[in-house]
């Protein structure tokens, strides 16, 4: 709007003429409008000598006047205020700047611009941002939706998240993506030399030294304003005139307070209500401050304290200030003066330069500080408005020109420690202060290496983080569990800095320069002295005795390790790129360690081991004696660079550089050691009394967030300490500090179990856990540096282990694998190549398998198995085994080769030390009886032993001369032990176990050993006398081994079939007992049943009786040859006949209100007490639905059960008062079957009886005429009755009618109850009224959801292709039958002349009746409806007739010939035929020449509202697909209330369904002749329908015509492509709040309102309730019930009434077939269509409250979430 000023002043008089009457005080102002000339004053400013002065005394005298004069802010106000600002204010400022008119001048000036190439759109909260996997520098690195779509990253792997709001689109910076910067509308023109010059220089001298001037005023007068700090004084040169006496009470965010309390507050402080209250917060949330009182200086102070009295209770109060108008006014003037600067510069870089160097430069007198460094300095003083203006100014000008981001960004490092410390005491989010702006900075590598190099920017930020943390403990490291509330909240934000750290590190350098190198040592300097503080903090010590008081803190520390852990990471890899930087690091590292462990071995004396003819000298320590702590940063530190220094083969190619003899490998491995000792302790159960934290932090240790830099690097220090020494050495350690050399060192190891060993147990563990250990060390080389690997190999060794466990889901893998600083696991590398991917079907995900050539790679001591994946793991490889016919060994793989620094840790495996362990343990299982050794104990063992012939056998492969050769383990193996008491080799003991039958398990393990040790002595054998006879011997002799061994499995798999077989049979005979019993078994064979047996009972009844034509209405109809109804109660088990005079049985029904099937959602619903619902509207826009599970109860069984679950319900709400997924007091329980949701029960009637074929069928006219006079006798009687006159002619009664007759009930009374409770449950329902049962209403609506659920039921078989009959589910079947004949009675428990007076009005529809008044025309009525209602009411009329000459069936018939013929005109009169040209038949056949006939009678009584229809074919094909959905649903209502058997032709789809349906309807299949055979008689009626004024007036456009057949109802579409659903929602805007951002848009899925949900402002009163927008949408559109799409959350939100909802899986899925609820992974989201269909399934099903009912079943937490609120 910068522009516009010229073209605003033409408009500007008449809108400020408006504004004039309104306000007196701004008429003055008004005539100085017209007077006032922008351009005048625009030089007279030039002319003069202090233009500052100038412009100040303009402001001064002009700001006040026009901004913030009161506190009513209207959209108008706000017009009017920008209106004046602009014209008054900015216009000659402008002018001033161009010289010229704004409104010409500055068109060129963009003209002349040269298109920058960084795209700089700035985000707005929510809106979608594209991060390229594959080319981001990192994955700040961010486009906006437009430079996504036309850039090559769209076909590239991406990622797509939300905007949090700020941040811009870094399309353009070369530096932000490694390939393709710019998308096709930033590629930059012309040769790059254009964009060096300095843009300044394409303006005019003139005007650059005008900007200069005016900029720097402007920026002056804003920095000042906004810095400003008195309440009541304003800068030199701003004070106004004359002073008035207004003020306003300024209200201040903050982040302690809460809505509810700054609401409350205000209302009692200002006096407001509460929506004002509401306004008011949600503004100061937004901007940071706001206006809530305007008036004299007492009136507002009154306000203050009121507010601060009130805030001040618990914590500190609200900020409050009592500022003058005109303080206020100028501070408005300065955030609007910012973005005018803001705008202005946009039309040129010139310009946008000469504001950077204004920003920048320096103030005089001031040395080293800028207007920017002002602003920056007082941020954390600013509120939030101030804040996110200048912060947007800083994004448009100094971070979109490259040469001055640079000094800003020096500026901004000067300034870093005391931004951050301002931060720190600051109550505002991050991204709301200046310090945010680092990631705009620092992600840029070149930046950040200038940065460090000339601001030492890694030393700052890691000093200035580690001096905010104060608290130490006497070693000086950090000390968490001494923390106060105050400092946790300092330790939450001080984090931060490690996100800076992390963005300056997060790309090594390509090249190092020695200052670079200098200050990158320095500041890891800086880094160690940060890990020492963490080196050792939160020690533990063993707890004995008594459990530990309380637990210890252990989060923070954690906290701070996650954190770091990238970091760690990030360093080791820049020191991983010169060779310089990492020797440097390494000595530094190691004389930090050294410094940690100077105090280690002090005091006790060194202590002396030997063992197996090795000794040596150590310290004593225990590990469950002393403190130990699990934190050593800095060892693990020296263990990731130890493995650099292999990796960069740095210490082979320059050993002397390298303190290596320094190292003390016992040192290095005390630490590591001890830790990994207290896990086993841990796991041995040592360390239960120092409880869960404990246990939380062992959990962590080996978390996939930690262990890179924890348990991992424990492993690699280990594997470094034992290749730097003798094995025996390091073995005698390890057992010494498990606390287990006694035991093998002890000169009879077989005394061990019998001396009586409470601890034994514990033991056991510990020697499993250091067996576990050992193999760990020697077989874990996949870190690259430790084995020759390649760096994908770990992350693919990691993926076979997790799919060795079971198949998995993308994004359980990505779980599963540690993340890069770049958030890369590099997973997608090297899936493809181990894992084959399954689709997902229309539930679940889609899987990764793994293919089985990787088996072969399976470990089962894997070093990240925990012990459950372990055994997991162990049971589904041995399953797959023997699946595959193999022997279910799982001998450990073929490592890699060892890297030469590591080489020497194989002599673990041979060393003595070691086969003295091995000897023993394999002692002791010889002997089973002493039962105190462990399988898993001797499968380590087995595993060990495994390792250590597969390692023999690969050297002898891969050499050349014995010589090379340093293993001989199978010769070893073959000596008797070295100590005394152990009785032979190990592998005499191996043979010996073979055959022992407590080791089956391990049997083929053994076999595989010792087939290796076979083997092996071949392949020497081989080597030394070359002879090749023997292997093939060898092999020859396994092979019949294998065989034997074949046969043997087979025999007993035979006789494991067998014996399944048996208990088979067994299980199946208990079954039949059980079902009877248990509830859940018989519930799931009902479920696997019901599909299947509706379909089979009707075949069963069809084959009987194919040869006769089946007829379901009329006198002709055939009745069910069955009568008897046997059902079983659900809850007493006992069988029930269904008789009229029976106990009731009832079936548990749900009935809703629906608008499934309506397409019209702007009708408004009714209001009850007024509502009539005798008519339904052909737009169906509010129906009953009925739905039921099918279980049977006696009335009196559910009585007493809907009694229990009251009183359980009422007791539960006094003791936890929290809701149910039922809501008992509307009549709600969960049937006690299924727990399906239910509200009401349907009685079960017996079936019609057979129609009686003696009496005579009456033709259609004698019909209507005896039933008119029927009616007329009761129109006389009931006048008796109420007037008591009788001056009347009596009409003459038809033979046999008596009006007085009482017809006897014909059934029992409790059948009577149940008919009323569900008339009741339909009418309270229906109409959302009490019970009231003297309502004539009561029977419509039971009639009413009759007739609605079968036209739903019938609409779905129509869409998904079912044949009408036979494919509906049981329950379905079951509940339309029993809801279908108790609408056929329900009128028994209705007064006859309500039921009567209802007939006669349907009647009057078809038949005008004089005495009727304003029957509606036949356009307005559902034909359907109208057939039910006639039918079941006419029954009322019928039992009066007792001459027992006519049946009831013949009006049936009757009523549904009249209403086709109807039905018939209700389509002619809708239809529209486009005269298309498609061919058609030559031949003119009967049915289309009598519509046409019909239709140019219809033409004749309307004259010219009907359309020319020239085609009787076209006609004819039009009426015939119209009719088919209401012959549908009346065959399946008179199926239903006949019992009549359907024809096979309507049992399956195919041709010939009209022919069935017309004769199974009793109808001629030439429709037509209806209205030809009676001619005589329709013709009048049809004459007379016509001529109803209703018909002319809906043609004409007066109400909603519906057409027929009416288009199925459907959820909306939704986009194929997630982002455009995000992109849609970020632009959408509270419809409540002037423009604000919603924060959770959602979108309804019904009819595609999106909606601002679970927000205040858009609150809404519903039934005397405030409810969120959803909750009220729900109301007008779906009658109570709502579907939505979450669209920040990726989620579909179910809702029914106010409280009750759940979430349901989105229907977009990702290419992993994974859905992503809460947008957390990023990947790609396309609509998967079957899913949405799933749900608009569930949807038209009317499904969605059981399922919401379900989940809330499953999950109690559900119930709990306010859903009214959404
Ligand atoms: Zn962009
Ligand atoms: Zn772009
Ligand atoms: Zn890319
Ligand atoms: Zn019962
Ligand atoms: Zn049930
Ligand atoms: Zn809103
Ligand atoms: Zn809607």
């Amino acid at each position: 709007m910068v522009s516009g000023s010229g073209v605003f002043s033409s408009k500007a008089e008449g809108k400020m003429a408006a504004a004039e009457s309104d306000r007196n005080a701004s008429s003055a102002l008004c005539t100085e409008f017209v007077n006032f000339s922008a351009r005048d004053t625009a030089s007279r400013w030039l002319a003069a000598n202090n233009l500052q002065q100038e412009v100040y005394h303009h402001l001064a005298e002009y700001v006040p006047r026009i901004l913030c004069l009161g506190l009513s802010g209207g959209s108008r106000e706000e017009q009017r205020e920008e209106l004046a600002c602009q014209l008054l204010l900015f216009a000659p400022l402008e002018w001033l700047l161009l010289g010229e008119d704004p409104s010409t001048g500055l068109v060129p000036l963009q003209k002349k611009n040269l298109s920058s190439p960084l795209c700089g759109h700035v985000f707005k909260v929510g809106e979608p941002t594209y991060s390229c996997r594959e080319c981001a520098a990192d994955p700040t690195c961010v486009l906006c939706m437009q430079c996504f779509l036309s850039s090559m990253h769209k076909d590239h792997r991406y990622r797509m998240t939300t905007s949090g709001g700020g941040g811009f689109c870094d399309c353009g910076d070369a530096e932000a993506w490694k390939m393709g910067p710019y998308c096709q509308n930033h590629t930059p023109v012309g040769s790059s030399k254009a964009t060096e010059e300095d843009p300044v220089a394409q303006l005019h001298p003139d005007m650059v030294a005008r900007g200069y001037s005016i900029f720097s005023i402007i920026l002056k007068y804003a920095v000042d304003m906004l810095t400003w700090d008195q309440e009541n004084q304003l800068p030199a040169g701003l004070e106004p005139l004359e002073k008035a006496d207004s003020y306003y009470c300024m209200l201040f965010n903050d982040e302690v307070h809460t809505y509810e309390q700054v609401i409350y507050t205000l209302q009692k402080a200002v006096n407001c209500s509460q929506k004002e209250a509401v306004a008011f917060a949600t503004t100061v949330d937004r901007d940071g401050r706001k206006c809530v009182r305007y008036g004299d200086f007492q009136f507002c102070d009154q306000a203050k304290s009121v507010i601060v009295r009130n805030t001040s209770r618990q914590s500190k109060p609200l900020r409050v200030h009592v500022m003058h108008s005109s303080v206020v006014a100028h501070q408005c003037f300065a955030l609007k003066a910012l973005s005018w600067l803001g705008q202005i510069i946009q039309y040129s870089d010139g310009l946008r330069r000469i504001l950077c160097q204004v920003c920048l430069q320096r103030i005089p007198g001031r040395e080293d500080s800028s207007l920017i460094d002002c602003l920056m300095l007082n941020d954390s003083k600013m509120w939030k408005g101030a804040r996110n203006t200048y912060h947007q100014l800083l994004m448009n000008s100094l971070l979109m020109d490259l040469k001055y981001k640079k000094i800003f960004a020096i500026q901004f490092a000067k300034n870093y420690r005391r931004l951050q410390t301002d931060y720190m005491e600051d109550d505002h989010d991050r991204l709301v202060s200046v310090t945010s702006l680092s990631v705009q900075l620092f992600t840029v590598p070149t930046m950040a290496r200038m940065l460090m190099v000339e601001e030492n920017l890694m030393t700052t930020i890691i000093r200035t983080f580690v001096d905010h943390l104060r608290h130490r403990d006497p070693q000086g490291r950090f000390q968490f569990d001494r923390y106060t509330a105050q400092q946790a909240f300092k330790f939450g934000r001080v984090q931060s800095l490690i996100g800076d750290l992390k963005y300056v590190l997060i790309s090594p350098p390509p090249e190092w320069s020695d200052q670079l190198r200098n200050k990158f040592l320095e500041g890891f300097d800086a880094f160690l002295d940060l890990l020492k503080c963490m080196q050792g903090m939160d020690p533990v010590m063993r707890q004995v005795g008594q459990h530990i008081e309380m637990e210890p803190e252990w989060e923070a520390a954690f906290t701070l390790q996650m954190k770091l852990t990238h970091i760690i990471y990030m360093i080791q890899e820049w020191c991983s790129t010169d060779e310089l930087v990492l020797i440097q690091a390494y000595k530094k590292c190691l004389s930090a360690l050294s410094h940690c462990l100077g105090g280690l071995p002090d005091g006790d004396q060194p202590i002396s081991l030997s063992l197996a003819g090795h000794s040596v000298d150590t310290f004593r320590y225990q590990v469950s004696q002393e403190k130990v702590s699990i934190h050593l940063p800095v060892c693990r530190l020296l263990a990731g660079l130890h493995v650099l220094l292999s990796r960069t083969e740095v210490a082979s190619r320059v050993p002397e550089q390298l303190p290596l003899s320094e190292l003390c490998p016992h040192l290095l491995i005390e630490l590591p050691l001890r830790c990994l000792v207290l896990c086993a302790q841990v796991h041995a159960g040592m360390w239960r009394r120092n409880g869960f934290s404990l246990i939380n932090q062992i959990y962590y240790y080996h978390n996939v967030k930690c262990r890179v830099e924890m348990f991992d690097k424990d492993i690699v220090m280990l594997q470094a300490g034992a290749s730097m020494m003798d094995p025996n050495h390091f073995l005698m350690i390890v057992l010494s500090r498990f606390e287990l050399f006694h035991i093998f060192s002890s000169t009879d190891i077989r005394k061990r179990y019998r001396e009586a060993n409470k601890d034994l147990v514990q033991q056991n563990t510990l020697i499993e856990e250091m067996l576990h250990l050992i193999i760990m060390i020697v077989g874990e080389r996949y870190v690259v540096g430790v084995g020759q690997v390649e760096p994908l190999d770990e992350v693919r060794r990691e993926i076979i282990h997790q799919l060795s466990i079971r198949p998995m889901a993308h994004s359980e893998l990505v779980k599963a694998l540690p993340e890069n600083g770049n958030k890369e696991t590099g997973l997608e590398r090297v899936i493809d190549s181990v894992a084959s991917f399954k689709k997902p079907g229309v539930t679940g995900r889609g899987l990764y398998e793994l293919r089985p050539e990787w088996n072969k790679h399976f470990n089962l001591y894997y070093h990240h198995y925990s012990r459950a994946d372990q055994s997991k793991a162990e049971e589904a490889q041995r399953k797959l085994r023997r699946q595959n016919g193999e022997d279910t060994a799982l001998p450990p793989p073929l490592p890699p080769p060892l890297c030469p620094l590591f080489a020497s840790l194989v002599n673990l495996l041979q060393c003595d030390v070691l086969l003295a362990v091995q000897g023993a343990v394999l002692q002791w299982a010889v002997e089973p009886s002493g039962g105190s050794w462990t399988e898993s104990m001797l499968q380590r063992v087995l595993h060990l032993v495994g390792m250590a012939l597969l390692e023999e056998q690969h050297q002898l492969e891969n050499s050349s001369t014995d010589d090379d050769v340093t293993f001989n383990y199978a010769s070893r193996i073959t000596r008797p032990g070295e100590a005394p008491s152990t009785s032979g080799s190990v592998l005499a003991l191996l043979e010996s176990l073979q055959n022992t039958p407590h080791l089956e398990a391990h049997k083929d393990m053994i076999t595989w050993i010792l087939k290796m040790v076979g083997s092996i002595k071949t392949i020497r054998e081989r080597t030394s006398s070359t002879s090749s006879i023997t292997i093939s011997l060898g092999q020859g002799l396994g092979e019949t081994v294998r065989d034997k061994d074949k046969a043997e499995r087979k025999r007993k798999a035979e006789m494991a079939r067998l014996r399944r077989e048996k208990i088979m049979a067994q299980m199946s005979e208990m079954q039949k007992h059980f079902i009877s019993e248990n509830k859940e078994l018989f519930q799931q064979s009902m479920e696997e049943l019901e599909a299947s047996s509706s379909a089979a009972e009707y075949s069963s009844h069809s084959s009987e009786l194919t040869c006769t034509s089946q007829v379901c209405v009329g006198p002709w109809r055939m009745g069910r040859s069955e009568r008897r109804q046997l059902v079983v109660c659900i809850l007493c088990q006992e069988e029930q006949d269904v008789r009229g005079h029976g106990r009731a049985m009832v079936l548990a029904a749900f009935i809703q209100r629906s608008t499934v099937l309506s397409k019209n959602r702007s009708r408004n619903l009714p209001v009850p007490e007024h509502y009539n619902p005798l008519f339904m509207h052909p737009d169906l826009s509010l129906g009953i639905h009925t739905a039921s599970c099918g279980h049977i109860m006696h009335a009196t069984c559910w009585q007493r059960y809907f009694e229990a679950v009251q009183l359980k319900e009422q007791r539960r709400q006094q003791r936890l008062r929290v809701h149910t997924s039922y809501d008992v007091e509307n009549g709600e329980f969960l049937c006690p079957l299924c727990e399906c949701l239910s509200n009401t029960v349907i009685p079960l009637l017996p079936h019609a009886s057979p129609p009686d074929h003696s009496v005579e069928h009456p033709s259609l006219e004698a019909w209507l005429k005896t039933t008119n006079q029927q009616i007329a006798v009761l129109h006389s009687a009931h006048r008796k009755q109420s007037d008591g006159a009788s001056g009347w002619v009596e009409p003459v009664a038809p033979k046999g009618f008596k009006v007085t007759f009482t017809p006897q009930s014909p059934f029992s009374n409790s059948i009577s109850e149940m008919i009323n409770t569900f008339s009741m449950s339909a009418y309270k329902v229906g109409l959302k009224v009490d019970p009231n049962e003297q309502d004539p209403r009561v029977p419509v609506l039971s009639w009413s959801t009759c007739a609605y659920t079968i036209q739903s039921i019938e609409n779905l078989l129509m869409d998904e292709k079912k044949p009408l009959f036979g494919s509906l589910p049981c329950r379905q079947d079951d509940c339309l039958s029993s809801l279908t004949r108790f609408s056929a009675a329900c009128w028994t428990s209705a007064p006859l002349t309500t039921v009567h007076a209802h007939f006669i009005r349907l009647l009057s529809v078809l038949v005008p009746d004089s005495q009727v008044e304003d029957a509606p025309c036949i356009l307005s009525v559902d034909m359907f409806h109208l057939l039910v209602y006639g039918v079941l009411s006419y029954s009322s009329l019928h039992c009066l007739e007792q001459s027992g000459r006519s049946s009831v069936d013949s009006g049936h018939l009757h009523l549904l010939q009249l209403i086709t013929v109807a039905h018939l005109v209700q389509i002619l009169l809708t239809s529209t035929t486009e005269d298309q040209s498609m061919d058609e038949d030559t031949e003119v056949s009967e049915e289309q020449e009598l519509t046409c006939q019909l239709y140019r009678s219809l033409s004749q009584h309307l004259g010219s509202v009907l359309p020319e229809v020239s085609s009787g074919w076209q006609l004819w094909s039009c009426v015939k697909a119209a009719i088919m959905p209401f012959l549908r649903t009346a065959a399946l209502f008179f199926h239903y209330l006949n019992s009549a058997v359907p024809p096979a032709d309507l049992m399956v789809e195919g041709p010939g369904q009209w022919e069935a349906l017309c004769s199974y309807l009793s109808l001629p299949s030439n429709l037509l002749l209806l209205h030809q055979d009676h001619h005589t008689l329709l013709e009048p009626l049809i004459h007379r329908w016509c001529c109803h004024p209703g018909v002319r007036q809906n043609l004409q456009g007066g109400g909603v015509i519906v057409r027929f057949p009416r288009e199925s109802n459907r959820l909306i579409n939704l986009p194929e492509d997630y982002s455009v659903l995000i992109n849609q929602a970020s632009s959408f805007t509270c419809p409540r709040s002037g423009g604000d951002k919603s924060r959770a848009p959602t979108l309804c899925l019904v009819c595609g309102s999106m909606l601002c949900s679970q927000s205040y402002c858009c609150q809404m009163e519903v039934e005397g309730e405030d409810v969120g927008a959803c909750t009220a949408h729900t109301f007008t559109c779906g009658a109570g019930i709502g579907l939505f799409l979450r669209v920040r959350e990726s989620q579909v939100l179910f809702v029914a009434g106010k409280t009750k909802g759940c979430f349901y899986p989105p229907p977009y899925l990702d290419d992993y077939g994974e859905t992503d609820q809460g947008l957390k992974r990023g990947n790609p989201l396309h609509l998967c269509l079957e899913r949405y269909r799933k749900i608009e399934r569930l949807w038209r099903q009317h499904g969605i409250a059981e399922v919401i009912g379900h989940a809330q079943e499953a999950n109690q937490t559900l119930v709990a979430i306010d859903w009214q609120h959404l």
